[in-house]
């Protein structure tokens, strides 16, 4: 296949949220922004704690020679000095500097992992519904996303990943909190998969490397804890970003995170910090490594997120839509209703009846469940309140 045919078919695939973003432009020039319930982005709108704008003011004033310059392409020693006391305390390990790399976000830390460790044909599990990009990261480095069922509540199901588990299988990649479904997989069900890799490993000889996707870690609700990743399993790494932490999407940092105990530690950290250079990143943002270093323990308000997500499951409930509510993250994950007439639970369709009150959801269609929309909470609680009516008008027009 050409590489612009697979193109177009990697955007076609991820399209629907491109897709409702356009739509909710063109309905917002329509109808003011106030009028439109845009559900649809990730985009997080919580401004970044207060204390970003002195740190950067300060780094900004400060007089360190070199500090717009080249360095080593993992990032700054002291910054990855700092970062790793944080990855240890909340991982369960012993890193050093020199296990992680500064990544340009959580997308640029798994490429630059992917290019490293992933021949061609090799295949990497994905747990299902997953984060739509997955597929892109994995092709862009001659891999094959794999992708695997999870449990009826979402969690982990370990032995659908043992089924699929062969001689390909380079990784499993997993998220959470998860994307879109809030979920965060329990302690328990990492041990297991830990386990279940360690017997594949001896049967095969071939060790399979456990990946851990984290930007939503400190995005947790009702005093939830992420269990350490990093300790569950010794062949593993970590790849999170300040995307949604700090609100610092645009500003692209973020970090790998090699597990001291996996297979050739070090080499792999060496190879991630050549794939970043070689794959055109060369090193992440100078001025944005030296203020996550400084902001080590800050977040955005999560009680903010908690306060929307108390006012969107009121607004579900009114509407009679099903869901479970998120341990992490800011999506609702929703089970479209069955239609009287005919049965249907095409979430394409029902994201029509909602898009005609103005609301706009995200199919689950695309990311691997069909039969759901997600909502993304990234919007004003007072929106969020002021949707109810269209949900409920929308989902008795849709049942019929
Ligand atoms: N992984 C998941 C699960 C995400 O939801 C996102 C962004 O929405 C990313 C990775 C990419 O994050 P970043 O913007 O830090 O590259």
């Amino acid at each position: 296949m050409s590489v612009a045919k697979k193109i177009v078919e990697a955007q076609e695939k991820g399209s629907f949220i491109r897709k409702m973003f356009e739509e909710g432009i063109a309905l917002k020039k329509e109808f003011g922004s106030e009028n439109v319930f845009d559900f649809s982005l990730g985009n997080p709108d919580i401004e970044p704690p207060v204390e970003l704008k002195s740190h950067l003011l300060r780094i900004a004033n400060e007089e360190a020679s070199g500090m717009h310059g080249y360095m080593p392409n993992a990032g700054f020693l002291q910054v990855r000095q700092a970062l790793a006391q944080k990855v240890n305390q909340e991982q369960g390990v012993n890193c050093g500097p020199e296990h992680l790399v500064m990544s340009v976000g959580a997308a640029g830390g798994l490429n630059a992992l992917f290019k490293a460790i992933l021949n061609p044909g090799d295949e990497v599990l994905v747990p299902s519904p997953y984060f739509v990009e997955y597929g892109s990261y994995i092709d862009n480095h001659g891999g094959i996303m794999r992708l695997v069922p999870s449990g009826k509540d979402f969690s982990l199901d370990v032995p659908a990943i043992v089924a699929a588990l062969n001689e390909k299988t380079a990784a499993v990649l997993i998220n959470s909190p998860h994307n879109p479904t809030g979920r965060i997989y329990s302690a328990e069900s990492l041990a297991e998969l830990s386990q279940a890799l360690t017997s594949h490993a001896r049967a095969t000889g071939r060790e399979v490397l456990l990946v851990g996707d984290e930007p939503y870690r400190d995005l947790v609700y009702d005093g939830a804890v992420v269990p350490p990743f990093l300790a569950a399993h010794p062949n593993s790494v970590v790849v999170t970003s300040y995307s949604k932490s700090l609100s610092l999407p645009g500003e692209r940092i973020g970090y790998v995170a090699i597990n001291p105990a996996a297979e050739a530690a070090l080499e792999l950290a060496g190879a991630v910090a050549y794939t970043t250079r070689v794959l055109g990143f060369v090193n992440a943002p100078a001025l944005m490594q030296r203020l996550v270093a400084d902001l080590v323990g800050a977040r955005v308000a999560v009680e903010i997120y908690a306060q929307r997500r108390r006012a969107f499951t009121q607004v579900l409930d009114a509407a009679g839509l099903e869901y479970s509510p998120p341990e992490g993250a800011f999506y609702l994950f929703c089970k479209v209703p069955a239609r009287k007439k005919d049965g249907s639970v095409s979430d394409l369709e029902f994201v029509n009846f909602l898009k005609k009150e103005r609301i706009l959801a995200a199919p689950g269609t695309g990311v691997g469940a069909t039969g759901y929309i997600r909502l993304a909470y990234c919007v004003d609680e007072k929106l969020i309140r002021a949707s109810q009516a269209g949900f409920i008008r929308a989902v008795n027009n849709w049942l019929g």
